[in-house]
């Protein structure tokens, strides 16, 4: 017999999580909660960007970051073609499709609720059969890559380390491999380690790579975005 779905997430207390309103929201510490859920519970409610995410419709705060990094650049208009890598929950899909794009595939771990028309397979990107199918379901080579794909963190910083800069370089190579001259790739990244290298490499193939820190990316983070415009094709 299947279980019952599990609750997902304890449902914020009212009040107090409007950017510059009421005092921070105080949560009580469940004895089944364990201290690092318990602060991660705490910054969401208290976080703007997830007031204004929650408000506002999106899926994740994440949104926000993308939503910056586009003002700036302007990449994500109608009559292009977008891959999400690392889509789920959808909010940087979101913005994609509320800028105008009407094509776009994506491709999460996790299961992700539909968005049509944004095309969603549920695999791990890492599988060599996904990149292809991602370029079948867009018919044709896309415009823009996105990839804010993170791993999960097993806790040996090490590890932790190299899964992610495994991912970010798959996600670069296949930009690399799939990208229409002219395209545009925007990376998760880390502050530090391998991240330089993979800027060189980008740099290699495209007129411009710039590294940002959006404002909702959180300052405590050593998260980075990597926007490398202007592929100069294979
Ligand atoms: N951009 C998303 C949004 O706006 O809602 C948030 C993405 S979240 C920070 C990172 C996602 O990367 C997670 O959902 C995780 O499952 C996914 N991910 C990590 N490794 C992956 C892999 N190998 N293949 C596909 N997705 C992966």
């Amino acid at each position: 017999m299947s279980e019952p779905p599990r609750k997902r997430m304890v449902r914020p207390p009212t009040g107090g999580t409007e950017e510059g309103r009421g005092r921070p929201a105080r949560l009580k510490t469940a004895k089944e909660r364990t201290a690092s859920s318990q602060a991660w519970l705490e910054r969401q409610i208290n976080d703007p960007f997830a007031a204004k995410a929650r408000a506002h419709g999106y899926r994740s705060r994440a949104a926000y970051k993308l939503s910056e990094i586009d003002d700036r650049l302007r990449l994500l208009k109608p009559g292009v073609r977008v891959v999400d890598l690392g889509l789920a929950p959808g909010g940087w899909t979101q913005v994609a499709l509320e800028r105008g794009v009407t094509n776009i595939a994506g491709v999460d771990l996790l299961p992700v609720d539909p968005l049509p028309p944004a095309q969603i397979l549920e695999m791990d990107f890492t599988d060599p059969a996904c990149g292809p199918k991602l370029i079948e379901l867009l018919g044709g080579p896309p415009d823009v890559v996105l990839s804010d794909m993170a791993p999960n963190t097993v806790g040996h910083r090490a590890t932790d380390h190299l899964r992610i800069i495994g991912l970010i370089e798959a996600a670069a190579d296949f930009a690399i491999g799939v990208l229409k001259p002219g395209g545009a790739f925007v990376a998760k990244a880390f502050q530090g380690g391998e991240t330089a290298q993979i800027i060189a490499e980008l740099k290699r193939h495209f007129r411009e790579v710039r590294n940002m820190k959006p404002k909702a990316s959180r300052a405590d983070s050593s998260e980075v975005y990597l926007v490398a415009t202007g592929f100069k094709g294979r």
